[in-house]
């Protein structure tokens, strides 16, 4: 089972797929968690590449082409021979993030974006997506909270860039309401926890 998880800055992704991961494993569900961009050597090479702050000279299109390469590799390396493998993967952040991103945030097109990822993928897409929800300005603040979170080039961005990358989130939620699952991520962590490890449950076991 392929899942993944969606969101804007701080919205709570990682500290979730652990906790989640953790649960899952204590019903006897074999996990594999993994990031984008990363996961493996040459995908978190080609991270470091986007995300390095003194980038500042990053095309558009540049920084989608490798965002797009570096999922490649991740799928090709790690995410397919774990599904093979029976496996249930969950990765923070996949494909959505790109039309969030670097479609419609950045303003690329989704529809662009959509074709380089499936040369990149080849139609290879999640049975299911958590898109934690949540107010940008929130978030941020979250990170600023956070010490220990390392500082990217992303960092320069306005808010109402981030509110961008939200409402991208939002159009995407709106076309495919089955796969990409609303999650107010508002709230106490572990009710959302309680919420998402449901809702992951009922889905493995169908
Ligand atoms: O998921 P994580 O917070 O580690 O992502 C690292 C950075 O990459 C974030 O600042 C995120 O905004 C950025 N990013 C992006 N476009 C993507 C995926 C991630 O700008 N498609
Ligand atoms: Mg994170």
């Amino acid at each position: 089972h392929f899942i993944t998880f969606e969101g804007v800055e701080g919205a709570g992704k990682t500290s979730l797929i652990r906790k989640l991961a953790v649960e899952l494993e204590k019903a006897d569900f074999d996990c594999l968690v993994t990031r984008e961009p990363g996961g493996i050597p040459i995908a978190e090479q080609i991270r470091s590449v986007i995300l390095d702050a003194d980038n500042t000279a990053m095309d558009g299109r540049t920084e989608a082409l490798l965002y797009a390469a570096a999922r490649r590799q991740h799928m090709t390396e790690k995410v397919i021979p774990a599904l093979e493998a029976g496996k249930v993967v969950l990765c923070d952040r996949f494909v959505d993030s790109s039309l969030a991103y670097q479609g419609h945030a950045r303003g690329l097109g989704m529809e662009a974006i959509r074709q380089i990822n499936d040369f990149a993928i080849g139609g290879v897409m999640p049975e299911l997506t958590i898109l934690l929800d949540m107010a940008p300005a929130e978030g941020l603040k979250r990170i600023n909270r956070n010490a220990d979170r390392e500082k990217n080039r992303l960092d320069m961005e306005k808010l109402e860039f981030h509110e961008l990358v939200r409402e991208g989130y939002l159009i995407l939620q709106k076309a495919e309401p089955e796969r990409i699952r609303l999650i107010d991520a508002d709230r106490e962590r572990e009710q959302i926890c309680q919420e998402v490890l449901n809702l992951l449950k009922e889905h493995i076991l169908i």
